[in-house]
């Protein structure tokens, strides 16, 4: 089976489907992204989680084609930068997402951060909610939303996001969050998955690796995998972006599920979306 054909697809609350392991692009330098997302389309992956802050949403669109792919082939999730917010901002924003990556809808498109103190991610979701009935996102949804954002956006508008891409890995499992997208039929994306590598030395992970003879990294994969998170590594090394996808032949016991969340310290490493704007 090739690589792709294995991975999952998770069913989303507005009935499409995402493949539930992708390939992350933040910090690929635009020069460089075509190249190295047209690597991991080669190896199998069908999914790209990018943004307009990443500056290389053309290098994406540029590796489908390099890759022979068709644009339906790949999932591709972009998102609204902290500047773009606003209803008529919004609007404009995905049309320069689309122009980028040279397609005429994306998949996914997200509101990249809440930013709580500019006070209008209500109507920068009034805007989404509108660009999917046009027909440029199948989905909705958002990133690094907290309950409160989550509850505000749902009630105010009635339309809860599909997903909401946040912080997650062993050391911050937003084990809370995660029960409130339950609540909502959110689907949880995680992001920083290996939590940039930090995870990885971990004597716990490195010990389940051992036992189950993968890596640290496949391990830790696994783990998101097996808790129903989406994920999409990042990696710009040929030998890690086909490690990251060769993880359907191994599972983890409930056991090795349990020591691994037991290392959650609640530590983020990123921003705090309450005080990001
Ligand atoms: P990851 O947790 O994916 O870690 C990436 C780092 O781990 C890189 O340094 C990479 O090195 C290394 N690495 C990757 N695979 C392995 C492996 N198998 N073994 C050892 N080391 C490995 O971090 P990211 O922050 O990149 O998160 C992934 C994606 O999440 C991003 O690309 C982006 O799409 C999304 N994201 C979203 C955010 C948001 O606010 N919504 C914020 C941050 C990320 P190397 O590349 O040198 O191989």
């Amino acid at each position: 089976m090739t690589p792709s054909s294995q991975v999952p697809a998770v069913t989303l609350r507005d009935g499409e489907q995402i493949p539930q392991l992708g390939f992350g692009v933040f910090q690929i330098p635009p020069e460089d992204t075509a190249d190295i997302t047209t690597r991991a389309l080669l190896a199998g992956y069908r999914h790209v989680d990018t943004a307009k802050a990443y500056n290389n949403e053309a290098g994406v669109g540029q590796a489908i084609h390099a890759a022979n792919l068709q644009r339906e082939d790949v999932y591709i999730t972009t998102k609204l930068w902290n500047s773009d917010h606003g209803y008529d901002s919004a609007k404009r924003a995905l049309r320069t997402s689309l122009d980028q990556l040279e397609v005429e809808h994306v998949d996914l498109y997200l509101i990249h951060w809440p930013t709580p103190a500019k006070d209008n991610y209500v109507e920068t979701w009034k805007a989404l909610i509108e660009l999917q009935q046009e027909g440029l996102t199948r989905s909705i949804g958002v990133s690094n939303f907290q309950q409160a954002h989550l509850e505000r956006i749902i009630a105010e508008t009635g339309v809860a996001p599909a997903v909401n891409q946040i912080e997650l890995h062993p050391y911050f499992a937003q084990t809370g969050l995660r029960r409130e997208h339950a609540d909502h039929n959110i689907v949880t994306e995680a992001w920083s998955p290996l939590a940039q590598g930090a995870v990885l030395d971990d004597p716990a992970i490195v010990e389940i690796a051992q036992a189950v003879g993968k890596t640290p990294g496949q391990v830790v994969i696994r783990w998101h995998l097996q808790h129903g998170n989406v994920v999409f590594p990042k990696s710009v090394t040929q030998s890690r972006i086909e490690e990251n996808i060769d993880v359907f032949d191994f599972t983890l016991t409930d056991d090795q599920m349990a020591a691994i969340d037991a290392l959650d310290r609640g530590e983020r490493i990123g921003p705090d979306p309450d005080t990001f704007n």
